[in-house]
């Protein structure tokens, strides 16, 4: 391994593999160091119990709540991060998700910038994720500079009657906008892609697309099972070496510019673990920000029944309605976004619940299956913290009360759009799939732990570029937002020559 490279990566997920991408064609050396290794294609990967009862890919790894009870988190440490098993939605945050938003349960204060300085990023994002979509079809739709490379997502014949029924009940269905090349997808197994792992490279990913792209050049290599365990600063309050564990052995590197892109949690530890003796309460935390207004949306599924009506679709995740998003609580606040999961299995619900699997099988046979999701808002309090190299994540949830709401909302929809059996229950409290906020970025050093560009405020050759910097979280999946604010920094740290 180069030791003494221009540029060090710390994670191969969406924010790190981004922009890799975005750098590589400076020809400045990069190195990207991940903890997990690439997936292979094994008979798991596309195996319902595999995944969802026995819990195959999750990390061994335990984390600590608020009440000190340890939890295996569903965080996962494979190049490409998360991303490998996501659900390939490529949502833009709602225009007005930049500004100052009101919600029952508090205030979603304002962005930094505009979404308007933001959109060419979103539409550069969109061309290299190669996001299926219509924006036409969705009123809440913030403006695009371009359009969709590809065409929506067809949807399957029982989600084409979903959507007639949806427009009947006086909803706007829409396409959820996607990631993910369908036919490539169901030519490996007729299995749905939300929360299976991708193999093939069928979704579009952080390695199926970004790394892949960022690998095209010879001065970018990447590091598997190649965990950080340590930053360390020198007099100037520059990063001047990063501890490196490859199993037994322990490297040094030092290269000039280092960017952070573990995960919301996991670069929140390493901040908070790398405390020293300039740097007591951790790095970049003159703000003492670093691991708070940790957020995660507030997600239930609701299950949508008609008792002889089949359900055969194998995927299903193409539609969603925004309704609510801006309007329909009290006092006409927002309330979120109602968006299909992948079609659920008997299997799966049996994993997820007591019923036994013969029932399961019979509900998940007439269900249509959906992710109805709110914003968490932002709040100190909630928190990642490191003691004695043990994280504790004390989400504390925000906002319950819209989210309450607009499950209500949802199941009502769903009844007049002929389903009369609506169940629904709140996502578990150990998947973290939506973390974000651990290191906000702004532009006051005292209340925001980086810059507008992602860099440090206290770190000048350190930047974190991943869900960590974004200082709300919206009621859309994260995925897009962090993607193409990891090009915008690349452009900025090219523009700057920051890695010189
Ligand atoms: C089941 C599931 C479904 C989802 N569906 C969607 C969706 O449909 N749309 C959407 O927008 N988002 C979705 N998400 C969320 C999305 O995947 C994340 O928001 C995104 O991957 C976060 O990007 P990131 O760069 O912050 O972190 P990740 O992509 O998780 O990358 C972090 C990387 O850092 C590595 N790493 C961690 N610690 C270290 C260390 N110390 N040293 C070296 N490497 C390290 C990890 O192994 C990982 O590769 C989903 C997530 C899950 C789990």
């Amino acid at each position: 391994m180069d030791t003494t490279p221009d540029i060090v990566i710390i994670g191969s997920g969406l924010g790190g593999a981004t922009l890799a991408a975005a750098l590589a064609p400076t020809g400045r050396s990069i190195v990207i160091l991940e903890r997990g290794e690439r997936l292979l294609d094994t008979p798991a990967a596309r195996n319902d119990n595999a995944i969802f009862r026995d819990g195959v890919f999750r990390p061994d790894e335990e984390w600590l709540n608020g009440a000190g009870e340890p939890f295996n988190p569903g965080n996962y440490y494979c190049v490409g991060g998360n991303t490998k098993f996501y659900g390939a939605v490529l949502l833009r945050y709602r225009a007005e998700d930049f500004g100052r938003l009101q919600h029952s349960g508090g205030v979603s204060p304002e962005w930094p910038i505009s979404y308007e300085d933001f959109e060419p990023w979103y539409q550069s994002a969109e061309e290299m994720f190669q996001v299926r979509g219509d924006a036409e079809q969705d009123p809440t739709e913030p403006e695009h500079s371009g359009s969709y490379p590809f065409p929506a997502v067809p949807d399957e014949p029982a989600i084409a009657l979903m959507r007639e029924r949806l427009e009947k009940a006086g909803v706007t269905p829409s396409s959820l906008p996607l990631g993910v090349d369908v036919e490539k997808w169901t030519a490996r197994a007729q299995t749905p892609w939300d929360a299976f792992p991708d193999t093939t490279g069928a979704k579009m990913d952080a390695e199926s697309v970004s790394l892949a792209q960022a690998l095209t050049y010879p001065n970018v290599t990447l590091e598997t099972g190649s965990e950080v365990t340590r930053l360390h600063t020198n007099g100037a309050g520059e990063i001047n070496e990063v501890d490196v564990s490859q199993g037994d052995t322990c490297l040094k590197l030092t290269p000039n510019l280092v960017v952070l892109a573990a995960g919301a949690v996991n670069s929140a530890a390493l901040l908070l673990g790398s405390a020293n003796d300039a740097n007591p309460t951790g790095l970049a935390n003159r703000s003492d920000m670093v691991g708070r207004n940790f957020m995660n949306h507030n997600c239930s599924a609701v299950i949508a029944l008609h008792p002889t009506r089949k359900n055969d679709a194998v995927y299903q995740k193409t539609l969603q309605f925004n309704d609510f998003y801006l309007v329909g609580g009290k006092n006409n606040l927002p309330l979120g976004n109602v968006q299909l999961l992948g079609k659920i299995s008997g299997n799966i619900l049996a994993a997820q619940s007591s019923l036994p699997l013969s029932i399961a099988n019979w509900v998940a046979r007439h269900s249509v299956d959906w992710y109805v999701m709110s914003e968490d808002l932002p709040n100190p309090e909630s928190r990642v913290t490191v003691k004695d190299g043990k994280i504790t994540l004390d989400w504390k949830r925000s906002n319950w009360g819209t989210h309450l709401a607009l499950v209500k909302k949802a199941k009502s929809v769903l009844r007049w759009a002929g389903y009369p059996i609506t169940i629904s229950r709140a996502f578990d409290r150990s998947a973290p799939s939506h973390q974000c906020g651990t290191a906000r970025f702004g532009i006051d050093p005292s209340s925001s732990v980086l810059d507008v560009f992602c860099r440090t405020h206290d770190h000048k050759n350190l930047f974190v570029v991943d869900a960590s910097f974004l200082p709300t979280s919206a009621a859309v999946n994260p995925g897009l937002t962090i993607a193409a604010q990891a090009l915008r920094v690349g452009a900025h740290i090219i523009e700057k020559d920051l890695a010189a």
